[in-house]
């Protein structure tokens, strides 16, 4: 096989492998997204399910721009533990009164997902207002996202991955491996949507609970690490024809088990939170009637997915590109390698 050949056939085989395992890793930020749906009031829930497909598939577009959008990335965490202990209780909710006390350069080093959820609100609502399907359906699936993320409790930490106390991996087991393994038995019945009055309030309320939730999801992984050893800890799964390094399934059993709902319960807080938002932003905007929107003539948008030159130099997370991937011994696009060789 000649030298362009062989090239031609890696990147084939590459595309195949990669592009199979694209959606893997975003299971539950896509059943976020899709299950805030069936909470909608009739008046919303015709439209929303007639882009159910795109809300689903969308729900993951925020993370594929981190790598290429300056000023992507901050918007998904806080990292709370930076601004002291009682950060939590004692940092101000409001953006200016934030950027009054530690600057704008600061928050945004560490994070801005409560104002990022707080901003998109108002463009959803203005969305809303000028009846744009294509900016609702746009806003309404990256919202979705936004919300996702400020419950996830290792998205309010600098220890974000576990990487300062010998924890690597510990950002993917959390919100990829665990609800891909138990969101199957988890209660997705979770009522109607409701108005929220306060969303910037909410939006902290959410990195609040996660953030009270840190210590178990890093300490149970602890403890159970010392008891299981990494042989024990670690097993390796086939994935498109690749032998890759996973937590083993015994390990993700009892780490769940000790958690004991709380995924299933960050889950449906977000699905909640999603669902409010969408139905706060159409009362605000006057109750548009969507179905009257429905039957005009829009395309849902899309969004270029080819990257461009080099990858941001942003903390690593599930999403990027394929073109950006690196390869190892143990596949790529596999979350856990991910992280790695992002790193
Ligand atoms: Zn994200």
């Amino acid at each position: 096989m000649n030298r362009s050949l062989a090239f031609i056939s890696t990147w084939l085989l590459c595309s195949l492998i990669c592009s199979s395992a694209q959606s893997w890793g975003f299971y539950a930020h896509q059943r976020i997204n899709r299950y805030a749906v069936f909470l909608l009031p009739t008046e919303m829930i015709g439209f929303y399910k007639k882009h159910i497909q795109f809300i689903t598939e969308k729900a993951v577009n925020p993370d594929k721009r981190r790598y290429a959008v300056v000023g992507e990335a901050e918007r998904h965490y806080i990292d709370l533990d930076v601004y002291g202990d009682s950060a939590l209780y004692k940092m101000p909710r409001r953006w200016e009164d934030a950027v009054a006390r530690y600057t704008e350069d600061t928050l945004r080093t560490y994070g801005i997902v409560p104002w990022q959820i707080n901003r998109m609100k108002y463009q959803l609502t203005e969305a809303f207002r000028r009846r744009d399907a294509a900016e609702i359906l746009r806003l309404s699936a990256d919202l979705g996202h936004y919300i996702g993320d400020a419950n996830v409790p290792l998205h309010t930490t600098e220890n974000y991955n576990g990487q300062k106390t010998g924890q690597n991996g510990i950002h993917g087991f959390w919100e990829s491996r665990l609800p891909e393994l138990f969101a199957d038995q988890y209660n997705f019945f979770i009522g109607r949507a409701s108005y929220e009055a306060h969303p910037l309030m909410r939006a902290w309320q959410a990195v609040g609970e996660a953030h009270v939730a840190l210590d178990s999801v890093l300490g149970f992984e602890r403890e159970l690490t010392l008891r299981f050893g990494d042989d024990r800890k670690y097993s390796y799964e086939t994935r498109n024809g690749l032998n890759v390094r996973v937590y083993s399934k015994e390990f993700a059993a009892a780490y769940h088990q000790m958690l004991a709902g709380q995924v299933e319960r960050r889950m449906r807080a977000s699905i909640k939170m999603v669902a409010d938002f969408w139905f706060t932003c159409w009362v605000d905007a006057g109750q548009p009637d969507l179905n009257e929107l429905g039957r005009q003539t829009y395309v849902e948008p899309s969004e270029p997915e080819a990257p461009q030159g080099e990858p941001l130099p942003v903390r690593p997370h599930e999403g990027m590109p394929f073109g950006w991937r690196k390869f190892n011994a143990q596949g790529c696009c596999y979350w856990e390698t991910a992280w790695a060789n992002a790193r």
